[in-house]
């Protein structure tokens, strides 16, 4: 059972906006202790220091979860948390900031943008490579951006109306980035997808590629879990394949294949995958390279995966694949799932 504690943090009775930040943990949230350690600050020191946010025009509600993670300890569930926070909040605020670890930063945005459909409202992830509690960090800036972008309008509208990270000076649809650097502070990028905004000495939206579903808010509660990703490697085994795809609790599998989707075409790893398909699984192949994006029927080695029913995963990252494929196959029929794969949800692919 995940637990959230709620603090309204700033109330400013000259404006009617509202925000939502939501902090799960990770590094944006750190500082150092009395001996030195990075430790997460607690939820009372929120304001402390961030006094910046008394200066927006903007009221704020703080949400936090009682055990703060770091994001690697991320699960299902608590992106199923966080849907449900934002969907039961979602007539009663502006927008939404969630401050979470980079680590997984990608896979959450994308599960977000499949389980909340129909925003017209921002959902805003960011976090730091540097804590809040460092002397020269990234984390203010990045918190504060963030808070800006989510409060930008286009007209009565909210400008940003989708899913999204900000990261250094860029905002990237989230379910076409990942993370890409350890150590530089501009650590996410999005090779098939153009930057959505830059926050430079003023905010410069990228507005002809800014998403407007046009339809109503949707929001879902389940996922399936039993998915997994196998990364294609020179020397793979199909015996160590078949372990996994025969172990009965694997309904769907992400193929990181080479380049353009291709695979080895050894007759044992082939027979593997046809099996499983055979059974009723369901495999997904999206590219180990970062740009462009899977054709199937390029090469014999990628034809292969065609010919038994291995769906392209197109311009997909894996991260999008990944949760997107959890969310069609709990959602969805099984004769629906190759159509619902090949479809655009929340800009997450080009058609
Ligand atoms: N390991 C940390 C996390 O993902 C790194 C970070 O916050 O950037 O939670």
């Amino acid at each position: 059972m995940i637990k959230v504690t709620k603090k309204e943090l700033v109330f400013n009775e000259a404006s009617n906006q509202r925000l939502l930040i939501l902090y799960t943990g990770g590094t944006i949230g750190m500082k150092l202790n009395e001996t030195n350690e990075l430790v997460s600050f607690n939820f009372d020191q929120f304001l402390e220091l961030m006094p910046e946010l008394s200066c927006f025009n903007s009221n704020f509600t703080l949400f936090s979860f009682d055990k703060l993670i770091d994001s690697a300890n991320m699960k299902p569930a608590h992106w199923l948390k966080m849907a449900v926070i934002i969907g039961e909040e979602y007539e009663n605020y502006d927008g939404f900031v969630i401050l979470q670890g980079t680590d997984t930063m990608a896979y959450s945005a994308s599960a977000l943008s499949f389980l909340l459909q129909g925003l017209s409202k921002p959902i805003i992830f960011t976090g730091a490579q540097l804590p809040i509690g460092a002397i020269r960090n990234d984390a203010r800036n990045n918190i504060i951006s963030s808070i800006e972008i989510a409060l930008s309008k286009d007209g009565n509208q909210a400008m940003i109306q989708e899913v999204a990270v900000f990261f250094d000076d860029t905002l990237l649809r989230g379910n076409r980035c990942r993370k890409s650097q350890t150590n530089h502070l501009d650590a996410f990028e999005s090779e098939n997808y153009p930057v959505l905004a830059t926050a430079g000495v003023s905010l410069e939206y990228n507005s002809t590629r800014l998403l407007r579903s046009g339809s109503k808010f949707r929001q879902f509660f389940e996922l399936n879990e039993k998915v997994i990703v196998v990364k294609l490697f020179p020397g793979i085994r199909s015996s160590d394949i078949a372990c996994l795809l025969n172990s009965g609790n694997v309904d769907a599998v992400i193929l990181e294949t080479y380049g353009a989707g291709n695979a080895t075409t050894d007759e044992d790893f082939i027979n593997v995958l046809k099996i499983f398909i055979i059974d009723g699984g369901l495999i997904v192949n999206v590219s180990q390279c970062y740009g462009g994006r899977v054709m199937q029927k390029v090469y014999q080695t990628g034809n292969k995966l065609d010919e038994i029913g291995v769906i392209s995963g197109q311009d997909m990252t894996t991260e999008a694949a990944l949760t997107k494929v959890m969310f069609v196959i709990q959602q969805h029929n099984k004769e629906n799932w190759k159509k619902e794969i090949m479809k655009d949800y929340s800009g997450e692919l080009t058609i």
